[in-house]
């Protein structure tokens, strides 16, 4: 089953979700932005382990406002999701459950989570920097820092400023260094630019590939899908002319995001929502997750793919994502202030 949400769409969609708000056998209820063969196997895992049923409902947008829209008649439990960014408007929006987990308060690291248990990252990803083989030495670029100075001026090339990984990396400037510092820096970024901002992750490899720039900014997993895609194997070339830098080794560590899972307050089976978090959280599901789609373990010490683990090791930046997603809406009253995409 797959379901795309809309808002015009909300009742019809609930209607045909299959999804039975009351129903009180071993089942949990799942909405998730993250695509079935991310997490089939493991859900499939879950219910071999457990005897729990997962029905999932799969959606691209909408989904917080579906929850919202169906308020305490929501038949979901728990959610999936990308981004610290959608976990924190789900958290201000009110719909989310506190839990208290020994197991995942274990499994995962305390950035990672929700101070208050509202949401739990399960896999990990790095903001990294895609720089030419050809034209950037290695050392000359180690930084977030490093892409405001003028000496990489009509250098870098970044997709939209208001896109959600790139507010996360606008707002843990902010966090760590101020809002005037942080607002002097992706000043600098802006006068950098090649080109106005444009494109998805992997289109800024492709521009640093084709010569139009020099240094690219992306998640890590593009990477990886990018080295292995059989379908448009002229992305294995776009990945084979760069390396990757992991930003800010010698200080705070490079800014990473999360997939994460959240229960919600009016879940009718939180119990099992709660056992299928803790699933999630452990080895075998770590493992598998994180392979899936080339991202980091969340757990410490699961082992990486090999092609994940042959980008090397990196130190990521220790604070909360919480705390980071807290200037959100500032950054992106930053990114129209300095006029970064235009
Ligand atoms: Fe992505």
């Amino acid at each position: 089953m797959k379901i795309l949400l809309s808002a015009a769409g909300i009742a019809a969609i609930a209607m045909s979700s299959g999804l039975s708000p009351a129903s009180a056998g071993q089942e949990v209820n799942l909405y998730s932005y993250r695509q079935p063969f991310l997490i089939k196997p493991m859900l499939k895992g879950f219910t071999k382990k457990t005897g729990i049923k997962v029905n999932v409902v799969y959606a691209k947008k909408g989904m917080l406002e579906r929850i919202k829209a169906e308020g305490e008649n929501t038949p979901a439990d728990a959610v999936l999701t990308t981004d610290v960014g959608r976990l924190s408007d789900m958290v201000d929006a009110g719909v989310l459950a506190s839990v208290k987990s020994d197991v995942l308060n274990k499994n995962i690291p305390a950035q990672y989570r929700h101070p208050d248990g509202l949401w739990f990252a399960q896999t990990t990803r790095a903001r990294i920097l895609f720089t030419s083989k050809e034209r950037v030495k290695p050392g000359e670029v180690t930084s977030y820092e490093d892409l405001a100075d003028p000496r990489l001026k009509g250098r870098i090339c970044i997709r939209s400023g208001k896109h959600l990984y790139n507010i996360s990396l606008i707002a843990s400037m902010i966090a760590h260094k101020g809002q005037a510092a942080a607002e002097k820096w992706l000043t600098g970024v802006k006068n950098n630019l090649a080109r106005r901002p444009q494109g998805n992750d992997r289109a800024q490899a492709r521009a640093v590939y084709e010569g139009v720039c020099d240094i690219g900014l992306a998640n890590t997993y593009y990477m990886g899908k990018m080295q292995t895609n059989e379908k448009k194997p002229v992305q294995k070339k776009w990945a084979a002319a760069l390396n990757i830098v992991f930003p800010n080794q010698a200080d705070r560590g490079t800014h990473v995001n999360i997939s994460g899972a959240a229960v919600l307050k009016h879940a009718k089976h939180k119990a099992n929502a709660i056992k299928l978090l803790e699933y999630l959280s452990e080895n075998t599901a770590q493992k598998i997750y994180a392979k899936q789609n080339y991202e980091y373990p969340v757990k410490p010490g699961v082992p990486l793919s090999l092609l994940v683990e042959s980008w090397g090791t990196f130190k990521s930046d220790s604070l909360n994502l919480a705390e980071i997603s807290k200037h959100r809406a500032q950054a992106a009253k930053m990114v129209d202030r300095v006029g970064f995409d235009h």
